[in-house]
């Protein structure tokens, strides 16, 4: 089994190094100028760009029997023409809606699935009351391209700027805490989930997760799941997906979709079973999954904007993954796993280990 993936980022690198003590084979598809070193050693890396020819890529990959993607702003012709030559996994019908904010809203809307109340457009107070954040539809994530409006002038200086994108207009949600659901499906239907994790941020950045989310009831977790199933059957989605939800007095919000291995599913390559990027591969592949049982209790802090950690830092239950990219503010560069047996224990193990690594 040979799979592509188109990307070169620390999801492909922790994807790759799931995938190979199974003796599945690698390459990757980087974007013309796209940095690389995530990937290095773990298999051939083609590079490409918009109009160049993709029978020649699909050759200079080494005919992959599969293709997956690492990231939803992915050029949608591309994973389109790479389905003529074999199968593309989750199928480009994903990366359309999650790539684009307002075509995301109308697909949980059309699946009568809760999000944030929204208008399509320019920010207006007669439609939508302050306070209220401004999305770019295209290439948002980690809290870039968004403005929190709270007040008149607020509105008055966005407005004052000329912006040529397309926005979407969300009502400010004052959430009790944020979650995501991390499950995967396989091309039968079968579908495992992930226990809900707990997120922070930092600046529109994941920080840190906690799984189980502490303090989850079974209603909230079977709503999540339900939602998400209802989602990967809508687009009959192969591999992992995450669900990012706020936590609001009557239930879920989905803020956002990720067709692919997430952040906030980092803590299960320590803290579950088979991790998020093993399963991924399997569903791509077509094998069975594995089970996502979780032992204990699990959390991951990332680590943004800093040098390497020291080695010595670590501690008996914790894991540093470092994806070797080179150091600048507000970037991820790795992150460490730590597992313990109840709540408290983990806690201060990530208390411990962000006095030592920040
Ligand atoms: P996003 O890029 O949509 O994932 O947003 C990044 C972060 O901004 C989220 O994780 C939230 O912490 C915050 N955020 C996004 N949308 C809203 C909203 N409608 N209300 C309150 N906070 C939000």
């Amino acid at each position: 089994m040979h799979i592509g993936i188109v990307g070169c980022g620390q999801l492909s690198r922790m994807l790759a190094l799931a995938g190979k003590p199974m003796g599945i084979r690698f390459s990757f598809v980087a974007d013309e100028g796209e940095d690389s070193v995530c990937v290095d050693g773990l298999g051939k890396v083609v590079r490409w760009k918009t109009g160049d020819d993709i029978a020649a890529l699909y050759q200079a990959l080494g005919q992959p029997d599969r293709i997956t993607v690492e990231k939803e702003q992915v050029d949608l012709s591309l994973v389109e023409d790479l389905q003529k030559h074999c199968p593309v996994h989750p199928n480009p019908k994903a990366f359309a809606a999650a790539q684009h904010r307002h075509r995301e809203k109308q697909l949980l809307d059309s699946l009568n699935i809760p999000t944030s109340p929204y208008i399509y457009g320019q920010p207006d107070p007669e439609q939508l009351a302050l306070p209220v954040v401004v999305k770019s539809c295209r290439d948002g994530y980690d809290g870039k391209n968004q403005w929190v409006l709270k007040t008149q002038d607020d509105l008055e200086a966005f407005r004052s700027e000329p912006r040529g994108d397309e926005l979407i207009v969300e009502k400010f949600v004052p959430f009790e805490r944020e979650v995501s659901q991390v499950s995967v499906r396989r091309e039968d239907g079968s579908i495992l989930h992930y226990p809900l994790a707990e997120n922070r941020h930092d600046k529109g950045i994941l920080r840190e997760s906690i799984v189980p989310a502490p303090n989850t009831s079974s209603q909230l977790e079977a709503s999540a799941q339900a939602y998400i199933r209802r989602i990967m059957e809508a687009l009959d989605y192969v591999g992992v997906m995450a669900m990012e939800c706020f936590v609001v007095e009557d239930g879920l919000l989905i803020n956002e979709l990720a067709p692919r291995v997430h952040n906030s599913g980092h803590w299960s390559q320590s803290g579950s079973a088979t991790c998020q990027f093993e399963n991924h591969i399997r569903a791509v592949a077509d094998l069975p999954l594995g089970s996502t049982e979780v032992f204990g209790v699990a959390g991951m802090i990332n680590l943004i904007g800093i040098d390497k950690p020291d080695l010595k830092v670590l501690t008996a239950t914790s894991k540093l993954h470092w994806y070797e990219k080179s150091v600048r503010p507000g970037r991820k560069l790795g992150h460490i796993n730590v597992i313990a047996d109840h709540y408290d224990a983990l806690k201060q193990s990530m208390l411990e280990l962000n006095a030592s690594v920040y």
